[in-house]
């Protein structure tokens, strides 16, 4: 642990440090934006080819005209607050995916794939753009990157950082297959780390509020998720879908409101 305390010290002064919009949290990112979205398009790329996409042409189109309202909402606090230039990084799609599960992911540079399943849960527009919002916030804070970031530190250390680029590119690739193959198949269960799950929860509760979204449906649709907790295998109990993460949320509705009617 020390040893990566050290390593992790090493890399800020090395390389970048970051500030996620909203929260002003302090993350170190040591891979660039670019990087991680070509990474992060090969495998969303891989999953699409291999997904079946859904026939239904309704919820289809909810899923796109919800998530391109909070996209048009994130983008419009990004510019009124100094974040313009995170707009590069941002390329929004939004797919409905035939299967059962209730889940959904969001890669890198705002590619969310969107579960059937899911809509069984989130039944109204504001319910699904709880979850919209959520997976399009894990885009804006970079938490792909983050866990990138810390998984080289693990695996190589601070030494990787001034090694030739080539070494570099090459721990980026390996380390992006294990963030995003997992990012794939666990989405909105796991496994970003609970700081980086109410990140952004109250995220999303902004970008849902400037969009015109009913915010305590939050509320309603994490207590439906966890009422519905047969479906979430026992090993991911340990997801925060539970009475803290509902707590945070409604405790922070109010912060939310007042970030968005200032923007109006
Ligand atoms: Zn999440």
């Amino acid at each position: 642990m020390k040893r990566f305390l050290a390593a992790v010290l090493a890399a800020m002064v090395l390389a970048g440090c970051g500030n996620v919009p909203l929260t002003g949290r302090k993350q170190v990112l040591l891979v660039s934006d670019q990087e991680v979205y070509q990474a992060g398009l090969v495998q969303y790329d891989e999953y699409i080819k291999g997904a079946t996409l859904s026939t239904d042409s309704g919820k289809t189109k909810m899923v796109r005209s919800v998530g391109q309202k909070l996209a048009a909402a994130t983008e419009k606090y990004l510019k009124a607050n100094g974040f313009a230039s995170e707009l590069d990084n941002l390329a929004w799609e939004f797919n409905l995916v035939r299967d059962t599960q209730v889940n959904a992911f969001c890669m890198p540079g705002g590619k969310i794939v969107v579960y059937e399943g899911l809509l069984t849960v989130a039944q109204t527009e504001d319910e699904l753009a709880v979850v919209l919002g959520h997976e399009i916030a894990h885009a804006v804070a970079k938490h792909s990157n983050e866990r990138m970031s810390q998984q080289i530190l693990a695996q190589y250390g601070a030494a990787i950082l001034s090694n030739v680029l080539s070494e570099k590119s090459a721990a980026v690739q390996t380390v992006a297959t294990t963030v995003f193959g997992l990012g794939a198949q666990y989405g909105l269960m796991l496994p970003y780390s609970r700081k980086h799950e109410y990140e952004a929860d109250y995220m999303g509760l902004v970008f849902m509020e400037i969009a015109g979204y009913d915010t305590d449906s939050a509320v309603e649709f994490w207590t439906k998720m966890s009422s519905s907790g047969s479906s979430v295998p026992e090993f991911l109990s340990t997801h925060p879908s539970d009475s803290k993460r509902i707590a945070q949320i409604r405790q922070r509705i109010p912060e939310a409101q007042s970030v968005a009617a200032s923007l109006k």
